[in-house]
């Protein structure tokens, strides 16, 4: 079987099974012979793991997952690949490619079917994201696994270098938005190694970078996670979804408009949470956006909400 990073290859049997690229599924295929093996390796693809891939292309990632793991199911969007992913993924016994859309696709369903029926119990998700849906299915896949407690234990995922600067940036430092806030709520996201836009097909306009998100799981006492702390989980994220659409506002005026709480009452929350009025969100540690949270949730004019 001729390799999926060989770019005469893959030309030819795209063009034998007429099939044209398309930028608005982000269609951007890796052809760097270094970079699958690492992202399977770093992702938990090994005996005893079920590996759930979110876009497979013409199958240069999803083969190197089923090399090393029990296996591999991956949601691709595009029906035009199957043909080509039947001949180049031919003679693995381990690989499900299922039609949908990651963002609709009801994964509690998949991951009981294809993996929990099967006894496979440690599942990781991994995948070469399409860049134009990172951080929705990002959050999509911490929600639910959180809310449906999917047991997924890592997910590590190629992404605009950019996007992965911004997630695994501190919570509490310039770099970092709402999505580093929501993430590290859930997880541990790091930095694992810079991918550039030559190892492409076709190369992008922008570099990249792999990244790895260790999930807390559920229920557990992590030390590292202070979720358990937050007492109303939606206004924790209404707060910070707020307070980062007006990232560079003195958090105070920006929460009391969006609250409709009086000027008076909001000095005293955050008095009680002991936060400056005027500092900005990006500048607040986990520890303090709970205290926040927390101190809003416990005042009388929160209530109505
Ligand atoms: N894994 C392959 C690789 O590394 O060469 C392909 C990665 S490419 C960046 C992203 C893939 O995700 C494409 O195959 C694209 O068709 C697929 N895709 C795009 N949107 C999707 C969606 N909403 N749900 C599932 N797959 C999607």
């Amino acid at each position: 079987m001729p390799e999926l990073t060989d770019i005469q290859y893959v030309r030819n049997i795209m063009e034998k099974h007429g099939f044209h690229m398309s930028k608005s599924l982000g269609q951007n295929f890796l052809i760097n012979p270094t970079v699958c093996p690492r992202i399977a390796e770093y992702g938990n693809a090994k005996p005893g793991f079920g590996i759930l891939e979110i876009g497979t292309g013409v199958g240069v990632l999803t083969k190197e997952l089923a090399i090393r793991a029990d296996k591999v199911v991956a949601i691709e969007l595009d029906q035009k690949l199957f043909p080509i992913l039947e001949e180049t993924l031919a003679g693995f016994e381990n690989i499900k490619i299922i039609h949908g859309d990651v963002m609709t696709y009801d994964l509690e369903k998949l991951i009981q079917e294809e993996f929990l029926t099967k006894n496979i119990r440690n599942i990781a998700v991994c995948a070469n994201l399409p860049y134009y849906i990172t951080s929705p299915v990002i959050m999509r896949l911490l929600e639910e696994n959180s809310a449906k407690h999917l047991n997924l234990s890592s997910i590590t995922v190629m992404v605009q270098k950019e996007a992965a600067q911004r997630i695994c940036a501190p919570v509490g430092s310039r770099a970092s938005g709402a999505v580093t806030v929501a993430v590290a709520y859930y997880g541990k996201a790091v930095k694992l190694f810079d991918v550039s836009r030559g190892s492409f097909l076709p190369s992008p306009n922008v570099d990249s970078s792999v990244m790895q998100i260790v999930v807390y799981p559920e229920n557990s006492m992590n030390p590292e996670s202070m979720r358990d702390q937050v007492q109303d989980e939606r206004l924790f994220f209404r707060m910070v979804k707020t307070g980062f659409s007006q990232r560079r506002k003195q958090l105070a005026g920006v929460l009391c408009n969006a609250f409709a709480i009086p000027k008076s009452e909001t000095l005293e929350i955050f008095a009680k949470a002991k936060i400056a009025p005027s500092v900005r969100i990006e500048a607040l540690t986990m520890a303090e956006l709970i205290r926040l949270s927390n101190a809003f949730s416990q005042s009388q004019s929160m209530h109505i909400f």
